[in-house]
Order: C-alpha cells, then sequence, then structure tokens
C-alpha cells in the first residue's frame, strides 16, 4: 500500500521547515504543505522592519522561489483551508471540499492578531500586522500618512513606530503597561529604546488606555484615552499580541489551554499529530519544563527541525534553546534564553556607548541575556545558557574579561 506520507498544516515559518527538513533528512514519502494564504511561503520579520521602508520586497522575503517545491516533490497547495481533521481515519478536510490523507500530521497553524476589544477599533485607517497582504495595506497607507498612533509597545508595534519615524511621520506609540517591552526586557533595556525612540521623534505614552478610536465620516481620526485628550491620527496601528489558532486542535478533541499542548517531543496526544510553532505550547527545559508558548522564528524553526527528524525516524526530546531578536532604527535587540524567573541582574557595557548587555541570573546561574549592538555577548551568552556553564557576576561585568575563554567549544545543540 502507497503511504499518505505527511500533511503540514501552515505554510509559515514552522510549516515551511517542516517541508524543507523532511526533504534534507531524507524522508521519500509524499509531503502536502496546506496554508490558507495566497502566496508562497515568506517569511515575517521583514514585515514590520523592511519590507515597509520599501529595502525589501516579496521575492527577497520568500524562504524559496516557487521552483523549490517542484523540485523537491513538496505538493504546496496556497489559499487551502483546513476546516477539519478526522483523527480515526486520518485525514484532513478542506473547505474547498476535498478530503486528503495522511500518516503524520503537523499542526503549524501559528496565531493570530488580538483584537482590540474597544469602539472604533474596525474604522476604515485602523491596521494590524501579521500577514503579508497586511503588510502591503498597511505600506500603502503609512506613505499617505502622516500622524500615526501605535497601539501596543511591544516589538512589533516599536518596530513600526522605528519604520513610521524612519519615513517622516509624526509617531506616538500608547502603552498601557509602565514601560515598553516590560514582559520580556529588564527596564535598562525599555529604558534604553524609550529614550532611542524619543530622540527619533517618536513619543512614548506609558501607562495609557485606549478607550476607543475616535471616528469621522467613517474613518479612524484618532485615538480615545482614559486618561488625556484624543490624540490625533489619520492611521492607527495596532499590536498588542497574538491568539493561538487552536480550533483545529481543540474540535478535534486534543488537548488546548493557550495553545495546542504538545510533550517533549512536540507530539500531541495523538502519536501521529505534532504541534509547532506560535501554536504550540510545549515544556520547556529552559523554563524548569514549565509549558511555554514562544512566538520566534527560533522556536518555529527549530522545533520544525525536530519534528522533521522524529518523522524520518530520529526521535529525541526537544531541548532547543529560545532565542529572539528585534531591530529599531540601526540598533539591534538580541535576546538568548528566558528571564522572567530572575533574581539578579548584571549589566556590562554602557547605554552611553549604544553597546549594553544585561546578564540575568536565577539562584547564582545565567539564565538569560540580553544584549544591544554586542553581537558577540549573544553568541557566546547562548552557549553558556545552553551548556548549564558557571559565570560570575564579575566576569559578566568586567568588559575586560574574554567570555569566549568560557565558551564550550561546540555550538549549543537542541
Ligand atoms: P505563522 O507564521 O503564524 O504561520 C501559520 C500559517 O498557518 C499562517 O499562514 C496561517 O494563515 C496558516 N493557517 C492557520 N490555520 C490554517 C488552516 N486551518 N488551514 C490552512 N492554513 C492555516 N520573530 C523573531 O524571532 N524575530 C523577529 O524580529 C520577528 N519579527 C516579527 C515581525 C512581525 C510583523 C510578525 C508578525 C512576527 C515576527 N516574529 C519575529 C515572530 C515570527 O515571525 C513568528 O514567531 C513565526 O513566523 C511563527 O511561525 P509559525 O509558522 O509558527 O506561524
Amino acid at each position: 500500500m502507497t503511504s499518505a506520507g505527511t500533511v503540514i498544516i501552515g505554510t509559515g515559518q514552522a510549516g515551511f521547515q517542516t517541508a524543507a527538513s523532511l526533504r534534507s533528512e531524507g524522508y521519500q514519502e509524499p509531503i502536502t504543505l496546506i496554508g490558507d494564504e495566497p502566496h508562497i511561503p515568506y517569511q515575517r520579520p521583514p514585515l514590520s522592519k523592511g519590507f515597509p521602508l520599501g529595502k525589501q520586497d516579496l521575492a527577497s522575503i520568500e524562504f524559496r522561489p516557487a521552483k523549490f517545491y517542484a523540485d523537491h516533490k513538496i505538493n504546496l497547495l496556497t489559499s487551502e483551508r483546513v476546516a477539519a481533521l478526522e483523527r480515526r481515519d486520518r485525514h484532513v478536510f478542506l473547505k474547498s471540499g476535498s478530503r486528503i490523507p495522511y500518516d503524520k500530521l503537523v499542526l503549524a497553524v501559528g496565531a493570530r492578531n488580538r483584537l482590540l476589544p474597544v469602539p472604533g477599533a474596525t474604522l476604515d485607517g485602523v491596521l494590524y500586522l501579521r500577514s503579508l497582504d497586511e503588510a502591503t495595506a498597511l505600506k500603502a497607507r503609512l506613505a499617505a500618512a502622516q500622524q500615526i498612533v501605535v497601539i501596543g509597545g511591544g516589538f512589533v508595534g516599536l518596530e513600526l513606530a522605528a519604520v513610521a519615524a524612519t519615513l517622516g511621520k509624526s509617531v506616538t506609540v500608547v502603552e498601557a503597561l509602565p514601560r515598553p517591552m516590560s514582559r520580556v526586557v529588564a527596564p535598562a533595556i525599555s529604558q534604553f529604546f524609550a529614550n532611542l525612540h524619543t530622540t527619533q521623534g517618536v513619543k512614548i505614552l506609558c501607562g495609557a488606555t485606549v478607550t476607543g478610536i475616535a471616528a469621522a465620516q467613517g474613518k479612524a481620526v484618532g485615538v480615545k484615552l482614559s486618561v488625556a485628550a484624543t490624540l490625533p491620527a489619520d492611521l492607527v496601528l495596532i499590536g498588542i499580541g497574538v491568539e493561538p489558532n487552536t480550533e483545529l486542535a481543540q474540535h478535534s478533541g486534543l488537548a488546548t489551554s493557550n495553545g495546542i499542548v504538545v510533550d517533549d517531543h512536540l507530539l500531541t496526544q495523538d502519536e501521529n499529530i505534532y504541534a509547532i510553532g506560535d501554536c504550540a505550547t510545549y515544556p520547556c527545559a529552559f523554563a524548569f519544563n514549565q509549558h511555554l508558548r514562544l512566538e520566534s522564528v527560533q522556536n518555529a524553526a527549530d522545533q520544525a527541525q525536530h519534528v522533521a527528524a522524529a518523522i524520518a525516524g530520529r526521535r529525541e526530546p526537544y531541548r532547543a534553546l529560545p532565542w529572539f531578536w528585534s531591530d529599531q532604527f540601526d540598533i539591534k535587540l538580541q535576546m538568548a534564553g528566558l528571564s522572567y524567573n530572575h533574581d539578579h541582574i548584571v549589566t556590562r557595557g554602557s547605554a552611553d556607548s549604544k553597546k549594553l548587555s544585561v546578564f540575568y541570573f536565577a539562584a547564582g546561574r545565567l539564565v538569560a541575556l540580553d544584549s544591544i549592538n554586542r553581537p558577540l555577548d549573544h553568541m557566546i551568552g547562548r552557549k553558556l545558557i545552553a551548556a548549564g556553564t558557571p559565570i560570575t557576576f564579575d566576569q559578566a561585568a568586567d568588559e575586560s574579561f574574554d567570555l569566549r575563554t568560557l565558551a564550550p567549544k561546540s555550538p549549543p545543540t537542541q
């Protein structure tokens, strides 16, 4: 009997990487890669960076040209939405009517924008950013707009603020919490980026709650705040996070809890169904095996490679160190590890020199590292955290101490 092979739902970072890695693992069975977007798989990070600035075009953000899929016998189905799973018979049902069998199924269905629950949030002139189509619309609207209010001072919001300011627009960022990016970085890093934006002309309002979007003739003309007058705006960009796409899994009886629940092999309760990337919550070795759902290229790509290896016959627990980056103006922020349970912070370098690292320790052990324009610290930090190599507070703080002398020789592995 011919094998039904592997079906992958979602053509984002995780779905694309699974298909590509299966072939590089030597997997010979059929691969079907299904996505509801009309485009061949592309990268999302440039959508809030080089793409709206006109520095990157569609061709430069595609993972591979269309020919790649034919050359590697990957059956790529775009503009096709999977409506349901039939786990007993191992089939997926497309909304368009087809039924596709699988031996192994990979849910790489990602996440969608969290919607702002205030009056006026669906007006013309209020935009979100997740997909290439949304980025294309945003780029066109940015060109015509003058006064932009960005709601949300997280990574995507701040990157968009930097883009808009670079394009010469008047920009205000509204953040509900006391400082930007407060959920993920130390106060010193937040302060650095707040100063950076301010010196580039961006206004940042923290601790401010949006109560509605003001309208005139059906269009957004301002953002209403609980504490101040309405901020005028001819374009409102919302970046307040995402919600995982769990419905397919949930309706087929798989466990979900802020993500599709998987084990340390990235398997759901069904031994033939994996879930990876932004949609999955997994026991993270770098967070005492607590279930976490991470939203990053590293997480999507590493989990995809891991699952491809497992399907190709090499099964082992997933144990990759989380890392992330953000580009704002000419500054690169790189993060390694997870800082949420830290009890001590050490800084290296200075904000004045625009070269600063923050080392996060928990019970004397390095658990995370944020670096601004210090790529070597980031690369070495990844190795140290992954290997659990001891480093003292003094070594971390002392710029004359060469961190490379501590680094394990081999690169961090999964
Ligand atoms: P997604 O990229 O969300 O892909 C899932 C795909 O599945 C989507 O195309 C979706 O439409 C499709 N889908 C869902 N349900 C179905 C269905 N039923 N049938 C068919 N298709 C379906 N990360 C970083 O590390 N660094 C960055 O600088 C960075 N910048 C970012 C900037 C932006 C603007 C955005 C949006 C994200 C950024 N990220 C960044 C995050 C990173 O891009 C994501 O974590 C990563 O793309 C997640 O990949 P994924 O494949 O898990 O999910």
